[in-house]
């Protein structure tokens, strides 16, 4: 993810941020989001509702690491309850449907024996969905 919406981010949630400024031997979060783009608004739209159930029940979650783990979302919470939990995991399912590059409706695709999610605009040619993928082997 870019600077600018990476710092974005931080800046809106900085208790579920905080350990971007631990070093990395201890959390990930230094490293920004390991993603794309466009899944700027997915992510932001998670930690809007994980920060407000956390003022809700007194929780203090932690952001270990946010990233691109075989085509999806992976997005790791240290002190987080079902609720978040499942907040997450509902998240990660959704980035399967949005475009990592530009968050515009996508699907999941198979290039180069590697998942990602994008749109028809940013399939790379030879790529095909992997949900239509004829099973030839
Ligand atoms: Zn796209």
């Amino acid at each position: 993810m870019n600077p600018h919406l990476t710092e974005r981010l931080f800046a809106a949630f900085p208790a579920l941020f905080r350990g971007r400024q631990l070093p990395v031997t201890e959390n990930l979060m230094g490293f920004g989001f390991d993603c794309g783009d466009g899944w700027y608004a997915l992510i932001e739209q998670l930690a809007t509702a994980i920060s407000a159930h956390a003022a809700a029940t007194g929780l203090n979650p932690l952001a270990v690491q946010v990233k691109q783990t075989f085509g999806t979302l992976r997005f790791d919470v240290d002190a987080a309850d079902a609720h978040i939990q499942a907040l997450c995991a509902a998240a990660e399912q959704r980035s399967s449907q949005i475009c990592e590059q530009c968050g515009a409706p996508g699907a999941l695709r198979y290039y180069r024996r590697r998942l990602l999610v994008c749109c028809d605009r940013h399939a790379p040619p030879g790529s095909w969905i992997a949900a239509q993928r004829p099973d030839a082997d």
